[in-house]
């Protein structure tokens, strides 16, 4: 059975990943796995610990970081990791179905570099800085210190896009749904 296609959404925090890759996973069509990364973070809301996250410790996601369990991982914010466990990729991915990732610009590049033409690159732009704002703001799930930190980090993020297979603009949802899901057609 050929592999599945890995599909990599990145763009700062705020911009519509989660609520693109939501909406995208009721396709069966697509035949998708959501690629559930680790992270040091607390849960936020009401997420899951193994639908969302597989949330841990720092302490562990370091010894699995020494032990190699990750594709690729990154600390995202300051004292704040997130990484790809090879075992969802495996899990997915050979099993035919396409591995669908949101994750940080760098890990994004960092996955293209290591899958290559296996790997769809999507960068996922917001209308404008004021529209992130208002969005990152009104999902309200994050303290005024968290919202600042990731509002500084946009323009270092934004700076990467063009490094991205493709550019798609998170303007109408359903618009931004409809664009990502004939790239995926497409290229899958
Ligand atoms: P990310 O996963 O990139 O951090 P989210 O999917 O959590 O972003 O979206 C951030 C906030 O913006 C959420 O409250 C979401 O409902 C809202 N949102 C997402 N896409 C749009 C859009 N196209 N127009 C308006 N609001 C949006
Ligand atoms: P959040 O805390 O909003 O869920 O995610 C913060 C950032 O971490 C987002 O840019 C998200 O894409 C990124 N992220 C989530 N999982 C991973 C991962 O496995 N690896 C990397 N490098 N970044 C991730």
């Amino acid at each position: 059975m050929n592999k599945g296609k890995i599909i990599v959404l990145s763009a700062p925090s705020g911009t519509g990943k989660s609520s693109i890759i939501k909406r995208l996973l009721d396709y069966p069509e697509l035949n998708l796995g959501f690629s559930v990364s680790a992270t040091s973070r607390a849960p936020r809301g009401a997420e899951e610990h193994g639908r969302e996250y597989y949330f841990i410790s720092h302490e562990e996601f370091k010894s699995r970081a020494t032990a190699g369990d990750f594709v690729e991982w990154e600390e995202v914010y300051p004292g704040t990791c997130y990484g790809t466990l090879k075992s969802e990729v495996q899990r997915v991915t050979e099993a035919g179905r396409n591995l669908i990732m949101d994750i940080d610009v760098k890990g994004g590049l960092n996955v293209k570099k290591c899958y290559g033409e296996q790997a769809l690159t999507i960068f996922i732009l917001p209308p404008s800085k004021e529209e992130l704002e208002k969005r990152l703001r009104g999902r309200a799930t994050e303290a005024e210190e968290v919202i600042r930190k990731r509002l500084d980090k946009a323009d270092f993020e934004l700076s990467f896009a063009d490094q991205f297979d493709v550019r798609v603009v998170n303007d109408d949802l359903e618009r931004a749904v409809e664009e990502v899901r004939r790239l995926i057609i497409h290229n899958a």
